[in-house]
C-alpha cells in the first residue's frame, strides 16, 4: 500500500492574519524604496503574525521590527514614519504612548481580537468582574486585560479557578482569547461553573472562526493518521493548541510534532507510519506546508489526498488608514 499523506483543510492563513501582513505589504509596496533620511519605511511593533518565516520576510524588505514603542526614535515619529501594530492587539497603555509621542499609528489589531476589547470595556461599565482564559504573558491576553487590569482576571487551566476568590453577589463574566483549544476551554468553563454557577458566558464563543475550523479539520485528520505534522511556530498560540488537539485524537496510535519548516522534520518520526496527516496553524504561508508535503513524498510519502471539513470565506478590510492606498 502506498504511503500517503492528508492534507486539513481549512488550515494556514486566517482572515487576520491575511490582513495583518497585508498591512506591512502595502505599506512596503507605497514606500518605493529607501528613503533618504535612512529611516525605514515602516515600524512593526512586535511580530506582525506569530510567525518566524513571515517575520524575516518583511524584514528582509525594510519593515523594522521593534518590541517597545521606545525603541522608535523622535526623527520617525516627526517624519511620520507608520507604526504598525499587530495582529493580536495593544493594551490601551501602549495606545496611550502612541498618542504621547504622535506616532502614525495603522492598527492592524484582529477585528475578532479588537471584539474582546470592547467586550471587556462594555462589561466593566456595567459592574462585571471578567474571568479571562488566555496565555498568560501572550500578546493577546496582555492588550485584553490591560483594557482593565483590576477587573480582568486572567486563568490559564480548570487548576486556576480555585485561586479566585469572588461573593455570589459579584456580576461575572466569562471571556476568552481567541486561539484557544475548544475542548480544553469546556473543562475550564465546566469548573469556573462549578465553583461561580452564576458566572455568565458571552453572547457568543470568543474563539474564533478560524481556530475552531482549524481544530475540527485537524481533529478529523489525526483520526485517520498515524501521525501528524503541524506547521507553526513555537510563540503561535494556535499552532500549538493545533499539535495539542491532533495529539489528543491520535491517542496512542502515533504522536503530532510541530514544526516551523520542512528543515525541523526528523525522518525517525514516520518509521513504521503508513498515512501522515499535515496541518498548518493561521499565521502560516501555505509555501512551508508545501516544503513538508515535499519533504515527505522524498520519505516516500507518494499519496496526497485532502481532508476539507469547511470552505471559508472570511475577509477583513484592511485598516483604515491605508484603504486609500488600494
Ligand atoms: S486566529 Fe482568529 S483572532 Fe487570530 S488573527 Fe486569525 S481570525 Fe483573528
Amino acid at each position: 500500500m502506498a504511503r500517503r499523506i492528508i492534507l486539513a483543510n481549512p488550515r494556514g492563513f486566517c482572515a487576520g492574519v491575511d490582513r495583518a501582513i497585508q498591512t506591512v505589504d502595502t505599506i512596503l509596496k507605497a514606500s518605493h524604496g529607501p528613503r533618504p533620511d535612512g529611516l525605514p519605511p515602516v515600524y512593526v511593533r512586535r511580530q506582525i503574525v506569530h510567525n518566524r518565516h513571515v517575520v524575516e520576510q518583511l524584514a528582509a524588505r525594510g519593515a523594522v521590527f521593534v518590541e517597545e514603542l521606545d525603541e522608535i526614535p523622535d526623527e520617525a515619529a516627526a517624519a511620520g514614519i507608520p507604526v504598525v501594530f499587530s495582529a493580536h492587539g495593544v493594551s490601551p497603555a501602549v495606545q496611550r504612548e502612541a498618542d504621547r509621542r504622535a506616532l502614525a499609528v495603522v492598527d492592524a489589531t484582529c477585528p475578532l481580537v479588537g471584539k474582546v476589547h470592547r467586550e471587556v470595556l462594555r462589561f466593566v461599565r456595567e459592574g462585571y468582574e471578567i474571568v479571562y482564559i488566555g496565555h498568560d504573558g501572550h500578546d493577546e491576553a496582555v492588550g485584553v486585560v490591560g483594557e482593565s487590569p483590576e477587573h480582568v482576571h486572567l486563568i490559564e487551566h480548570a487548576a486556576d479557578v480555585d485561586k479566585l476568590e469572588f461573593t455570589p453577589d459579584t456580576k461575572l463574566v466569562l471571556l476568552t482569547q481567541t486561539t484557544l483549544s475548544v475542548d480544553e476551554t469546556a473543562d475550564v468553563i465546566a469548573a469556573l461553573q462549578r465553583r461561580f454557577p452564576w458566572i455568565e458566558l458571552p453572547p457568543s464563543s470568543d474563539i474564533c472562526y478560524a481556530t475552531s475550523n482549524r481544530q475540527e479539520a485537524v481533529k478529523l485528520v489525526a483520526q485517520q493518521a498515524d501521525c501528524m505534522v503541524v506547521v507553526g511556530s513555537a510563540n503561535s498560540s494556535n499552532s500549538v493548541r493545533l499539535m495539542e488537539v491532533a495529539n489528543e485524537a491520535l491517542g496512542a496510535r502515533g504522536e503530532a510534532h510541530r514544526v516551523d519548516d520542512a528543515a525541523e522534520m526528523d525522518p525517525a518520526w514516520f518509521d513504521g507510519v503508513d498515512t501522515v496527516g499535515v496541518s498548518s496553524g493561521a499565521s502560516v504561508p501555505d509555501e512551508l506546508v508545501a516544503g513538508v508535503v515535499e519533504r515527505l513524498r522524498g520519505l516516500g510519502f507518494s499519496e496526497v489526498d485532502t481532508v476539507e471539513t469547511i470552505r471559508e470565506n472570511m475577509h477583513f478590510v484592511l485598516p483604515k488608514e491605508l484603504r486609500a492606498q488600494r
